[in-house]
This record gives structure tokens, C-alpha cells and sequence, in this order.
């Protein structure tokens, strides 16, 4: 008898749970889309979710006792509410969309894991942090092929839109519809031709698509190619009082060609004339003559795929031999130097790239950096956006 109440007991209070759960859901997927349709900045939309969507139901999980099968149903609800929004592709990692932003991730907490992290807090009284801690040891295998280096345009660029941040995550998953993706990934295409469909000329995968595509190389890739010059240039031009201000680098003004003064010249995409017959490749993307420390600097900029970035560096260094060479007959005791601005498709760079930008820019490295990626990563999706459009 008294068994039987208990368990009677038991079940009322399951139900009276069960209903609670139902309707803070209700309310938790509710503020979620209007949170995820507002024209909030993908940072912002992530705080507000945690903070004020989700205490929905994490204010009474303490109290409650849920099947998780239901909360990663909830989850599953709220994933497509995002994905519906063009927040994230709909076939994109979720262990990346809920892993820290700092991690390479999206930020985003699952009401699963909150619920788990609620329970270990209340039973164990674990702090917080260690429960953290073995979420990121979970994390950790998987990731440190996205993590190295990739973290700063989640934790830095705080206005940045939902749909770009969407898109690149799809690009790091390689997610993009190509030939190759869809014969030997999702199968909804014959095993048969995978060749470029803008060129014919090569496998048609991400890397082709983003930086190894002849038919995209004079428009798309130059103008990303430019885009990310141009920021470096404008510093160098106002450092030397050529320019009052600095354009923003979504800036779609193009510098002038020279740049004159007294004691500095600068150059953008004019060709050197060599007096030797050999020097062919005079054309360098920018040039700066500095009369008073004798002091000519090339740059050169270049945005490879993600594995070519070495390769891409002695390319340019021995392309160029014969141009140095050429300035230094024209410059005899000047020192010249040439800088190799590589950051890849998706915005990776080296340790190099972190020096020759202090070399060039000084304090304002960092800066001229997290610029250069915006440009770069704006041009990568939008040859992502084209690429989709044209196939
Ligand atoms: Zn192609």
C-alpha cells in the first residue's frame, strides 16, 4: 500500500515535470526565433540565446527531473531554427556550433548540456569550470585541426553577421556542393566526371573552388586578392602622409596608381621598366621607395589554399629574383626587400606573416591583420556565394 502511493506519487510528479518541460520549451524555441530572425550580429545572437533564451529552462532544471531523450529533442528544434535562419548549414557539426567561441566554435549551449551541467553542479557540486574542463577534453580531439589559429574572427569580430559566420563554418567542414562532395560524400551524384564545371580542368573539390580555379582567377580571386593588399597598402600610405584617413576595408575605392612625395614613392600594380631583357616578371603588386632611409619594399600578397602555403612563399620569392635584382641596379645602395603576404582561402596565417605585418605596421599589426582576414574571408565567401549560383 504505502509502495503503491509512493510510485503513484512518483508518477503525478513526473507528469506535473513533464508538463513544466513542455511548456518552457514552448517559450525557450519561441524567444529562440525570434532571436535568430532579428538583424542581430551572430555574437550577439549567441549571448542573447544563452543568456536570456535559455534561463527559460534553466532556471527550473534544478528542480526537475527530464528524459534527456526529450531535451536533445528540444536541442534537435532549436538546431533548425537556426539553420533555418541561415545561421548554420544544415548539415554542419554540432559539436562545433556548441563548442566555445575562443575553441573555434559557435558558442552556443545546448539545453541538453545545461541541463547535464545543472545536474553534476547540484549533486557533486562540481564548480562550473570543471565541468567545462571536461567538455573541452571531449572537444579536444576532433578540433585542433580547425582550432590552430583559426579562433580570432569568433572572439574578436563582434559585429560580425549570423550568415557569414554560417558560411565559413560550412567552408571549414568543406560542405560546399562541389563535384567531388556530392560523388564521394552525399552520393546524390554518379561516381562519374567530377571535373571543374567553371573550367573542366581539374577535380572540382573546396580547395579547387576557393583558390586553384583558372576560370575564377582573374575575377574573383584577384579582387579578394586586391581587397586584402589594399588594407596593408592604405596603412603604409598613411603612415607616410599620403592619406588623412584610412578606408574601411570593405571599402570599395581602389588606391591611385602613384603616390608622390619628396623623399617616398608608392606604387600599386605598376610595372617596374626593367632595362634587362630577362627581367620578365616586373609587374609586383606594390612598391615603396623610400629616398630618406633608402629603403625599397615589394609586396606581394597571395591567398593559396590552406596546404600551399609554403609552396606559395618560394613560388614568389623565386618569380621575383630577377625583379630584386633589377631594383637594385636601379637603386644601388638602397636595401631591398621583399615581403610575401600569404594568408590562406580561410584566413590562416604564419608566425612569418605576424613579423613582416610588425616590420610593416608597427602597433598597428594586429589590426592591419584582423582587417586583411575580413576582406579575405568576404572574398572567399563571396566566390562560395558565385560558385553555388553558377552550378
Ligand atoms: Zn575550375
Amino acid at each position: 500500500m504505502v509502495s503503491g502511493t509512493s510510485s503513484l506519487e512518483y508518477l503525478s510528479v513526473r507528469q506535473e515535470d513533464k508538463l513544466v518541460l513542455e511548456c518552457a520549451a514552448r517559450e525557450y524555441l519561441r524567444r529562440l526565433s525570434v532571436i535568430w530572425t532579428s538583424p542581430l550580429s551572430d555574437y550577439n545572437r549567441v549571448v542573447a540565446s544563452n543568456q536570456f533564451v535559455l534561463p527559460v529552462l534553466g532556471y527550473i532544471m534544478w528542480t526537475k527531473q527530464w528524459p534527456v531523450m526529450e531535451l536533445k529533442q528540444i536541442d534537435r528544434e532549436a538546431r533548425k531554427i537556426v539553420a533555418e535562419s541561415g545561421g548554420r548549414h544544415p548539415c554542419s557539426s554540432n559539436a562545433l556550433l556548441y563548442m566555445t567561441r575562443s575553441r573555434g566554435g559557435r558558442g552556443l549551449r545546448s539545453v541538453d548540456m545545461e541541463y547535464k551541467a545543472t545536474k553534476i553542479k547540484g549533486a557533486v557540486r562540481l564548480h562550473y569550470q570543471s565541468v567545462r574542463l571536461v567538455m573541452k577534453i571531449v572537444h579536444w580531439e576532433w578540433c585542433g585541426s580547425l582550432k590552430s589559429k583559426r579562433q580570432g574572427w569568433g572572439v574578436e569580430w563582434k559585429n560580425c553577421p549570423s550568415h557569414t559566420i554560417a558560411g565559413l563554418v560550412e567552408l571549414y567542414e568543406q560542405l560546399l556542393p562541389t563535384r567531388v562532395y556530392t560523388s564521394q560524400k552525399t552520393h546524390t551524384s554518379g561516381e562519374g566526371d567530377v571535373r571543374c564545371r567553371l573550367c573542366g580542368k581539374a577535380p572540382e573539390s573546396v580547395a579547387h573552388i576557393l583558390s586553384g580555379c583558372s576560370a575564377l582567377a582573374q575575377s574573383k580571386y584577384l579582387s579578394r586578392h586586391d581587397a586584402a593588399l589594399k588594407v596593408l597598402f592604405y596603412e603604409l600610405l598613411y603612415d607616410k602622409g599620403f592619406i588623412d584617413e584610412i578606408p574601411p576595408w570593405y571599402s570599395p575605392d581602389k588606391p591611385k596608381p602613384v603616390y608622390e612625395s619628396e623623399n617616398v614613392k608608392a606604387y600599386w600594380d605598376v610595372p617596374i621598366f626593367a632595362d634587362q631583357q630577362e627581367v620578365r616578371c616586373i609587374r609586383v603588386d606594390a612598391r615603396i621607395v623610400n629616398h630618406i632611409c633608402k629603403r625599397v619594399v615589394t609586396l606581394e600578397v597571395s591567398c593559396p589554399w590552406v596546404n600551399n602555403r609554403t609552396r606559395k612563399d618560394e613560388e614568389k620569392t623565386l618569380k621575383y629574383g630577377p625583379l630584386r635584382w633589377e631594383l637594385r641596379q636601379q637603386f644601388p645602395d638602397y636595401e631591398v626587400k621583399q615581403y610575401n603576404i600569404i594568408m590562406d582561402a580561410l584566413v590562416g596565417w604564419s608566425r612569418e606573416l605576424d613579423v613582416m605585418l610588425r616590420e610593416l605596421a608597427g602597433g598597428r599589426s594586429t589590426d592591419v591583420l584582423r582587417k586583411m582576414q575580413r576582406a579575405v574571408l568576404s572574398g572567399t565567401l563571396n566566390i562560395a556565394r558565385t560558385f553555388k549560383v553558377a552550378v
